[in-house]
């Protein structure tokens, strides 16, 4: 099967800007298109585990079809540009993850000092313009490197995610707004929504 990939302009559309982030992001979903053999996923037949929330994310969703609205994107929280692939039906999956070795701090050394030069104030318009450049040589750069320069792509045991529920929802004692029951709390034998929660914490 091809599978053909939106352009990458198509994609900074729908993400608001081109930027570094972005293009890691169209790589990776690139790399497990190309590993999984599938197209976009229309409903949930893929799964996207990913470990970080930044640009790459929109990336992700936008040619792999896994959405934050579909349930079939799953975030952790863990800071980490590493990307998890699954198809539930061929139970295949990879792990795709961002090697240190492809850092743009190294590629790129010369953004760090213009970054400490902004930071510290002392940046000047000619700092300004330089770092523009630089940004566009990144992003060629990181649409242009061979993937297994960018990331390390590894097949594992998938582990499937239970599918998205749909849960009732029922109006909070507090504001009176609509919360899915899997998330309201109770609070003086009301049910309440988590805004409206009052946290009983020891301080720890
Ligand atoms: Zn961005
Ligand atoms: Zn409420």
């Amino acid at each position: 099967m091809t599978v053909t990939l939106p352009p990458f302009e198509e994609v900074a559309v729908f993400h608001g800007h081109v930027c570094p982030g972005l293009a890691f992001g169209y790589r990776a979903s690139e790399y497990a298109i190309e590993c999984l053999k599938t197209a976009r996923s229309e409903d949930e037949e893929m799964v996207a585990i990913v470990e970080n929330d930044a640009c790459m994310i929109d990336a992700i969703q936008y040619i792999t079809g896994c959405t934050a609205g579909k349930g079939n994107l799953i975030f952790r929280d863990h800071g980490k540009p590493v990307y998890t692939f699954i198809l539930r039906n061929r139970e295949k999956a990879v792990r795709i993850a961002q090697r240190s070795a492809f850092s743009l701090d190294d590629l790129f050394p010369e953004t760090v000092d213009i970054r400490t030069r902004m930071s510290a104030g002392t940046a000047t318009a000619a700092d300004g313009a330089r770092m523009q450049e630089l940004r566009a040589a990144m992003i060629e750069k990181i649409l242009s490197a061979p993937l297994d320069e960018i990331y390390e792509c590894k097949e594992i045991k998938p582990e499937l995610p239970e599918r998205a529920r749909i849960f009732r929802s029922v109006p909070c004692a507090v504001c009176g707004e609509p919360v899915s029951e899997q998330r309201a709390r109770v609070q003086d034998g009301n049910i309440v929504c988590i805004p409206c929660f009052d946290e009983y914490t020891r301080g720890w």
